[in-house]
C-alpha cells in the first residue's frame, strides 16, 4: 500500500498537494510527501518526479515506489525512455502496457521493471517543458480521461513551485551543474547588428498567480464568467472608441477577433481546469500552457496563433487579477537586454527604448518585421538563442554580440574587457562610415548608384541627413497602424505624412500603402485566418477587401503631398488586375480631392512592388502601368522557394544568392530597362554589402536598405569594379550549386571590394 493514503477525489488529492507545499520542512522533504501523496491519491504504487536541469536532461528528484538510491542519480535525456518522450512531446502518455513500447528505457537501479503501466505529463511553464511526473502501476491498468486530467492539474502546482524555486531552490542545485554564476557563451544569429552590454531582463508576461487551488469551484467559475464577461467588454469598447468611419466594418471586424476570443471549445476546457480543482487564472494559465506546448510541436504554420492565444489568455488573466500584461508596461532598467521568447514588431515600439541596450530572441529571423524596426532604430538583436531562458536569470550581466550571433551571460573580465575595445573599434568603422556621407555613391569605374533608407518611424527621417542618402526608397506606413489601438483616422494619417514629407526637406519619399498581416498583427484587425498568414489575408488583399481603409489612406496621403510630389507604391500585388483595382481606387480619391479642393500633389508617381512570383509573367504588362517598381526581396524569396521567411528552421536554407534568384532578378532588370520603367529594391538584400555588390552588377542602380547599411553598402559601391563583376555573374548563371555566396565572397576578396 503507498504511502498518502488510499485513492482521493481529486480535489482532496489537490488540497493535500497545496498543504503538503504550504508545510514546513525542506523542500526535497515535502517533494517527497508530495509524490507519495500523488500516488496514494491516485491509487498507483509509484510516482515519480524528473525536474529538466540544463542540456536537456531530466533527472529523477523524487519517487514513491522506485529505489529511493536512484534519486538524483537516474537521469534521462529529452527524447530517451518515455519520460524523456512525454517530455519531447509536451504531451501525456497513458500505457496499460509501458514495457512494450518502443520508446521504453530500462534502468535497472530504479527497480521499475516490475511495473507494468504508466501514466505521465510534462511539468510545463510557460509553454516550456520543466520536467515531468508520473505514476506506475504494478498490474495492467488503463489510466482515464480524468485521471490524467488530474495528474496535470497537480503538474501545474508543480510548476509553479518547480519555477518559484519553492520546491526546489535554485541554490539546491549541485554547484557543478548550477548555472548561476558559471559564464555561458550562447550562440545564436543576427538581426540586427551592432554589439549591446547589459543587464538581462526577462520579457515573458508575469502574471503572479498565487492561489492555484479553488476553494469553491463554483466561485471560481462565476469569477471566469465575469472575466470573459469584462474582456469581451473592453473589446467592444475598443473597437468602440474607434471613429474611423469604416461604416458597417466594425462589427466584422470584431467579429472576426472574437471567433478566437469565444471559441467555445477554448472556454470549456477552461472550465474543466476549474472542475478539477483549479482556481479560475489556475485554469487559464494550465489551458494556455497546454496550448502553447502543442502548438510549440505542431507545424510552424500554425505556431503563429500562439500570438492570438497569449493575447487572449494574457487580457483574460488581466482582468482575472486586477494586473497588466502588457510588454510596454515591463520596466526596462538603464542598459537592459531584453530577453524574449519571440517579440512583435507593435512590442518592441512599446519598449522604451532608450534603456533597450539589446533584444535576445529564442525565435526570431532577419527577415521578420519585428528584426526589421531593430533594425532602424539601431538595437542590436539576435535570434534563435536556443535555450536561452535555460542559461540565464534576471538581473544577468550580458553581452550580446550580434555581429557575430552571440551571447555571453555573465561574462567573465577578460571577455568583458575585449567587448569594450571592440565597441571602441566600431565606433571608428562608423566613424569611417560617416566620412562617406557627402562622397558619391559610385563604382571605380564611374556608375552611380542611388542609395535610399527603409524607414517606418518618424524617427527614422533624421538618417536621411546622417547617412548623406537621397530619399526613401520604402516607407512602411503600417508601423504607424501597428502602434495603435484603432485604426487612425484620415487627419492623423495626413499629419503623419505631411511631417514625413516636411522632414525629408523635398527628398524623394515612397510610401508604402499600408501591409499588414503575416507576421504584422493589428491588435484590432484580426488577420490571421488560416493557418498560415504569410500567404493568407494580407496587404494589397486585405485593402482590395476593405476599400475603406486603403481609400482613407489614399486620401490622406494625396491631402499631405498637395503641392508636392506624391511617390506610392501597393505592396504584395500578385496580379495586374489587383494592381488595377487599386489604381482605379487612387484615381477616385484623386478626383473626389479635385471636385472638393482642387488641391493635389504636383506630381504623382505609382509602382508596384515585385514580391510574388506570379507577377513576373504578366511584368512586361505591368511595367505599362506603373511609374516603377520596387522589388522587395524579403517576400520575393519566401514565396520563390516556398519558404517562410519568419520560421527560424528555414532561415539559411535558401539563399538570395542562389541562382534561381539572381536570375530572377536579372530578368527583372533587363526587362524594366527595356520598357524604360524605374527599377529598386528595397528588401533587406538591399543591405547587404556583398547581396548589394550582385545587385549592382545586374544593374540594379536604386537601392533601399536600414539606415546602418549606407555606410557599408557606399563603401563597397566605392571600391567596386563593375566591368569585371558582370562577366563573373554570367559565369555564375548556370551554376547547379545551391548558393554562390562563397565563390561571389572569394571574388570579391580577390578584387579588393569591400564586403
Ligand atoms: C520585402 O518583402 O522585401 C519588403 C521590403 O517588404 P516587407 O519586408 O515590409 O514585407
Ligand atoms: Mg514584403
Amino acid at each position: 500500500m503507498p504511502a498518502g493514503g488510499g485513492k482521493m477525489t481529486p480535489r482532496q488529492l489537490l488540497a493535500n498537494v497545496r498543504d503538503i507545499m504550504a508545510g514546513r520542512g525542506s523542500a526535497q522533504k515535502r517533494l517527497d510527501q508530495v509524490v507519495s501523496t500523488i500516488a496514494g491519491g491516485l491509487g498507483a504504487e509509484v510516482c515519480s518526479v524528473y525536474v529538466r536541469r540544463a542540456g536537456d536532461v531530466l533527472e529523477l528528484f523524487a519517487t514513491e515506489g522506485l529505489r529511493s538510491s536512484a534519486v538524483h542519480q537516474t537521469r534521462l535525456r529529452v527524447g530517451e525512455g518515455l519520460i524523456g518522450v512525454i517530455a519531447a512531446r509536451a504531451r501525456p502518455l497513458a500505457l496499460a502496457d509501458a514495457q512494450h513500447h518502443p520508446a521504453f528505457a530500462f534502468r535497472p537501479e530504479t527497480g521499475e521493471e516490475v511495473y507494468h503501466s504508466l501514466m505521465g505529463v510534462p511539468i510545463l511553464r510557460d509553454g516550456r517543458i520543466i520536467g515531468v511526473v508520473a505514476v506506475q502501476n504494478r498490474s495492467e491498468r488503463r489510466y482515464r480521461g480524468e485521471e490524467i486530467e488530474t495528474l496535470q492539474t497537480v503538474a501545474m502546482i508543480l510548476a509553479e513551485l518547480i519555477a518559484g524555486g519553492s520546491l526546489i531552490a535554485l541554490d539546491e542545485l549541485p554547484p557543478a551543474e548550477g548555472l548561476t554564476g558559471r559564464p555561458q557563451q550562447v550562440p545564436a544569429v543576427r538581426l540586427s547588428p551592432g554589439v549591446g552590454i547589459g543587464i538581462a531582463v526577462l520579457g515573458q508576461l508575469k502574471h503572479d498567480i498565487h492561489n492555484l487551488v479553488a476553494e469553491d469551484p463554483e466561485v471560481e467559475r462565476s469569477r471566469l464568467r465575469a472575466a470573459f464577461t469584462d474582456m469581451h467588454g473592453a473589446l467592444d469598447a475598443l473597437f468602440q472608441a474607434s471613429d474611423h468611419g469604416l461604416d458597417g466594418e466594425h462589427r466584422e471586424i470584431l467579429e472576426s477577433y472574437r471567433m478566437i476570443a469565444e471559441d467555445a471549445g477554448w472556454f470549456a476546457r477552461i472550465q474543466e481546469a476549474i472542475d478539477g480543482g483549479l482556481t479560475a487564472e489556475a485554469a487559464v494559465m494550465k489551458v494556455h500552457n497546454d496550448i502553447r506546448a502543442r502548438l510549440r510541436t505542431a507545424n510552424p504554420y500554425l505556431q503563429e496563433r500562439i500570438h492570438d492565444f497569449q493575447d487572449l489568455a494574457d487580457r483574460l488573466l488581466q482582468h482575472l487579477t486586477g494586473a497588466d500584461g502588457s510588454v510596454g508596461d515591463i520596466v526596462l532598467p538603464e542598459n537592459a537586454v531584453l530577453i524574449a521568447r519571440s517579440l512583435g514588431p507593435a512590442q518592441l515600439l512599446e519598449l522604451d527604448r532608450s534603456r533597450l541596450a539589446a533584444v535576445v530572441l529564442e525565435e526570431g529571423t532577419a527577415t521578420a518585421h519585428v528584426a526589421i524596426i531593430a533594425r532602424a532604430l539601431n538595437i542590436p538583436m539576435v535570434g534563435q538563442a536556443r535555450d536561452i531562458f535555460g542559461q540565464i536569470v534576471a538581473g544577468d550581466p550580458v553581452i550580446v554580440d550580434a555581429e557575430h550571433g552571440n551571447v555571453f551571460v555573465r561574462p567573465g573580465d577578460t571577455v568583458r574587457q575585449a567587448f569594450m575595445e571592440s565597441a571602441h573599434e566600431r565606433e571608428r568603422q562608423i566613424a569611417s562610415y560617416r566620412a562617406l556621407q557627402t562622397l558619391p555613391a559610385e563604382t571605380l569605374d564611374g556608375v552611380e548608384v542611388r542609395l535610399n533608407i527603409n524607414a517606418g518611424l518618424r524617427i527614422d527621417l533624421a538618417q536621411l541627413e546622417e547617412t548623406g542618402a537621397e530619399g526613401v526608397g520604402l516607407y512602411r506606413t503600417e508601423l504607424l497602424f501597428l502602434s495603435q489601438t484603432r485604426f487612425p483616422d484620415v487627419a492623423a494619417q495626413q499629419a503623419l505624412y505631411a511631417d514625413i514629407l516636411d522632414k525629408a526637406e523635398g527628398r524623394p519619399v515612397v510610401f508604402r500603402t499600408v501591409d499588414v498581416g503575416g507576421d504584422k498583427i493589428l491588435p484590432y484587425l484580426d488577420t490571421s485566418r488560416g493557418d498560415n498568414p504569410a500567404m493568407g489575408w494580407r496587404a494589397i488583399r486585405m485593402c482590395l477587401d476593405r476599400p475603406a481603409i486603403l481609400r482613407q489612406q489614399l486620401r490622406a496621403l494625396i491631402r499631405a503631398a498637395a503641392g508636392r510630389e506624391l511617390r506610392l507604391m501597393f505592396p504584395m500585388v500578385a496580379d495586374v488586375a489587383e494592381f488595377d483595382s487599386a489604381r482605379a481606387l487612387l484615381d477616385l480619391e484623386m478626383k473626389r480631392e479635385n471636385d472638393r479642393t482642387g488641391r493635389l500633389p504636383a506630381s504623382l508617381s505609382v509602382g508596384a512592388m515585385l514580391e510574388v512570383p506570379s507577377l513576373m509573367f504578366q511584368l512586361d504588362m505591368l511595367l505599362k502601368k506603373v511609374q516603377f517598381v520596387s522589388v522587395g526581396s524579403n517576400d520575393l524569396l519566401q514565396f520563390l522557394f516556398a519558404s517562410d521567411r519568419a520560421n527560424p528552421g528555414l532561415s539559411t536554407r535558401y539563399d538570395s544568392l542562389s541562382p534561381a534568384m539572381i536570375r530572377l532578378l536579372g530578368e527583372v532588370a533587363q526587362r524594366c530597362e527595356k520598357a524604360g520603367t524605374s527599377l529598386s529594391l528595397c528588401g533587406e538584400m538591399a543591405g547587404n554589402p556583398l547581396d548589394a555588390m550582385v545587385l549592382v552588377g545586374l544593374g540594379y542602380r536604386d537601392l533601399s536598405m536600414a539606415p546602418s547599411s549606407i555606410g557599408p553598402v557606399k563603401a563597397m559601391i566605392r571600391s567596386l569594379n563593375l566591368g569585371g563583376l558582370r562577366r563573373y555573374i554570367e559565369v555564375l548563371y548556370d551554376s547547379p550549386e545551391h548558393s554562390l555566396r562563397e565563390k561571389l565572397r572569394d571574388f570579391a576578396r580577390d578584387h579588393h571590394i569591400a564586403i
